[in-house]
C-alpha cells in the first residue's frame, strides 16, 4: 500500500468510475447444454459428457429451466426481456475450455436496459443502470496448487464446464467502493429472492469483476479503465477497488498513464497486479452459434414467468414499513433473506401484531438460532407457533419474562405455546378478583412500606408491585397490579 499512498486532499481531486460484471450461477440441477449434474464437490472430471467436453460431433441442447431463471433474473433487475436473443461463440484458448470457445450472447442478450436501486450507508438511494444480462456457459477449473507435483503441473477439472451462468453487466454508474459494495449486496439479494441462484460466493456461485477508472472531478470524459478480476468476496471487492483507485490516482499524479489492462487482485498482498493487456471484443471473433437456434420467448411464456415472480426486497421493505409500521432498520433486517421475510410474514399473520413479532423474530428467536448454529428455515419453532406465542404476549395473557421461558421450551421440544402455557398454568392473572386477594395480603404484610407510600415516598410502590409479582409467581399483570395498589393505598 505504501508505494501508492496518496493524501486525502489529492484523492478528493479525483472521482472513481466503477462498473461491475457479475457472474451468477443459475440454480439448475443440470448444465446449460447437456444433462450433466451441476453439483459441487464431485470427484474431478466425473460430471462430464461429450457435449461439455467439446468432443467432435456432440451438439448442445438448451436447458429450458436455464432460460426461465435468466428471464426471472432479468425481471428482478427491471430489464426488458428480448423475445428473440442469439447465442454467440466467444473464441479463445484456455486449457479449461475444451471447446475452444465459450457459448455466450453478444449483441442480442436475453435481457437489457434495467436498473438496481441501491441504498448507501448514509441512507440515500441511488439508481445503478444494468446494461445487460446474458446467458453463457462456464469454463472448467485449472488447479495450480494442492498436488504433490503442483510445482511442475497444472491440473484441469472439467466438472464446472457447461454450468449455466447469467452475466450481469452494470453501467459505469458507481462512484466509490461503497457504492459497488451496496450494488453487489442488492444484486445478490435480488437473485436469492427470486430463487435464481444461491449466490454462495465460497462455491463460486457469485463472481465479480470490476472496471475501474478515475477522472478529475468535473471532467466529463472517462479515464482509461482497468479490469480487476478475482473479487470473490464482499471484503475483497471493497479492498481491491480502494487499492486500484489509489493506484491509478498515484500513477496520474506522478505523470504516468493508466494502461487498459486486466489486473488480478491478490488478497494476501492487498494489491492488484497486471495480468495481461485488456483484450477487445473483436479479439474474440464473436459469431452466431451455428449449433443453436435463436432463443425465442413467447408472450405467453414471459407472462407466465412474470406472474410467478415473488415479491422482491425493495417492495417487501416498503410494505413492512408502511403496512406493518416497522422501523427502516427492522425492515432491512427482516428482508435480509427470503426465508426470514417469509417466516416473519407468517408470524405476523398469526399474531396480528407486527412490532411484537419483529421484536421476537429479531431478538429471542434469532438468539436461539444463532446459539444453535441454525438458519431460520431450520427453526424448531414454526412461524405459526411463534405467532401464537406473540399473540399471547400482545393480549397480555403472559408476561415477557414468562414468554422467554416458553419460547425456550418451544425451541427444545417443538411444542406449541398453548400446550406449554396451559400445562404449566402460566397465564398471566389479569382477573381483578384473583389479584385482589394477593394485593390485600401484600399490603397487610408490609405496613412499613405502606406507611412510607402514604407519607409521600411514592416510589416504594415498585417494591410492593415486586412483592405481588413474587406472590403470584410472576403471573400477575404488572400494570394492573400497579393500578390496584395505587387505588387501595391512595
Ligand atoms: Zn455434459
Amino acid at each position: 500500500m505504501s508505494s501508492t499512498a496518496v493524501s486525502p486532499d489529492v484523492m478528493a481531486k479525483y472521482e472513481p468510475v466503477i462498473g461491475l460484471e457479475v457472474h451468477v450461477q443459475l440454480a439448475t440441477r443440470t448444465k446449460i447444454f447437456c444433462a450433466c449434474p451441476t453439483s459441487f464437490g464431485a470427484p474431478p472430471n466425473t460430471n462430464v459428457c461429450p457435449v461439455c467436453l467439446g468432443l467432435p460431433g456432440a451438439l448442445p441442447v438448451l436447458n429450458r429451466q436455464v432460460v426461465e431463471l435468466a428471464i426471472q433474473s432479468g425481471l428482478a433487475l427491471n430489464c426488458q426481456i428480448r423475445q428473440e436473443s442469439i447465442f454467440a461463440r466467444k473464441n479463445y484458448f484456455y486449457p479449461d475450455l475444451p471447446k475452444g470457445y465459450q457459448i455466450s450472447q453478444y449483441d442480442r442478450p436475453v435481457a437489457e436496459h434495467g436498473w438496481v436501486d441501491i441504498r448507501l450507508p448514509d441512507g440515500r438511494e441511488k439508481r445503478i443502470g444494468v446494461t445487460r444480462a446474458h446467458l453463457e456457459d462456464d469454463a472448467g477449473k485449472s488447479m495450480h496448487e494442492g498436488f504433490r507435483d503442483s510445482e511442475h503441473y497444472t491440473y484441469v477439472d472439467l466438472n464446472r464446464t457447461g454450468t449455466p451462468l447469467v452475466e450481469i453487466v452494470s453501467e459505469p454508474d458507481m462512484r466509490s467502493s461503497e457504492e459497488a459494495y451496496a450494488y453487489l449486496t442488492e444484486l445478490k439479494l435480488l437473485m436469492q429472492f427470486c430463487g435464481v441462484s444461491t449466490c454462495d460466493m465460497e462455491k463460486g456461485h457469485l463472481r465479480c469483476d470490476a472496471n475501474v477508472s478515475v477522472r478529475l472531478r468535473g471532467a466529463e470524459k472517462f479515464g482509461t479503465k482497468a479490469e480487476v478480476k478475482n473479487l470473490n468476496s464482499f471484503r475483497f471487492l471493497k479492498m481491491a477497488l480502494d487499492y486500484e483507485i489509489q493506484r491509478q490516482i498515484a500513477l496520474l499524479e506522478s505523470g504516468g498513464k493508466v494502461v487498459q489492462e486486466t489486473r488480478l487482485y491478490n488478497p494476501d498482498l492487498d494489491e492488484t497486479i497486471s495480468m495481461r493487456s485488456k483484450e477487445h471484443a473483436h479479439d474474440y471473433r464473436y459469431f452466431p452459434e451455428p449449433d443453436l437456434l435463436p432463443l425465442r420467448i413467447s408472450d405467453g411464456w414471459l407472462a407466465e414467468i412474470r406472474s410467478a415472480m415473488p415479491e422482491l426486497p425493495p417492495v417487501k421493505r416498503k410494505r413492512f414499513i408502511t403496512e406493518y409500521g416497522l422501523r427502516e432498520y427492522d425492515a432491512d433486517v427482516l428482508t435480509a433473506t427470503r426465508d426470514l421475510s417469509a417466516y416473519f410474514d407468517e408470524v405476523v399473520k398469526v399474531s396480528g401484531d407486527a412490532r411484537q413479532s419483529a421484536n421476537w423474530v429479531m431478538g429471542d428467536l434469532a438468539g436461539l438460532l444463532k446459539a444453535n448454529n441454525k438458519e431460520v428455515a431450520e427453526s424448531p419453532v414454526s412461524a405459526a407457533n411463534l405467532g401464537e406465542l406473540v399473540k399471547f404476549i400482545a393480549k397480555g395473557d403472559i408476561s415477557n419474562k414468562i414468554a422467554k421461558d416458553v419460547l425456550e421450551k418451544m425451541y427444545e421440544t417443538g411444542e406449541t405455546a398453548t400446550a406449554i402455557i396451559d400445562r404449566e398454568g402460566l397465564r398471566q392473572i389479569s382477573d381483578t378478583s384473583a389479584l385482589d386477594k394477593i394485593v390485600d395480603e401484600v399490603i397487610a404484610a408490609n405496613p412499613k412500606q405502606v406507611e412510607q407510600y402514604r407519607s409521600g415516598k411514592t416510589q416504594v410502590i415498585g417494591f410492593l408491585v415486586g412483592q405481588v409479582m413474587k406472590a403470584s409467581k410472576g403471573q400477575a399483570n404488572p400494570p394492573m397490579v400497579n393500578e390496584m395498589l395505587r387505588a387501595k393505598l391512595g
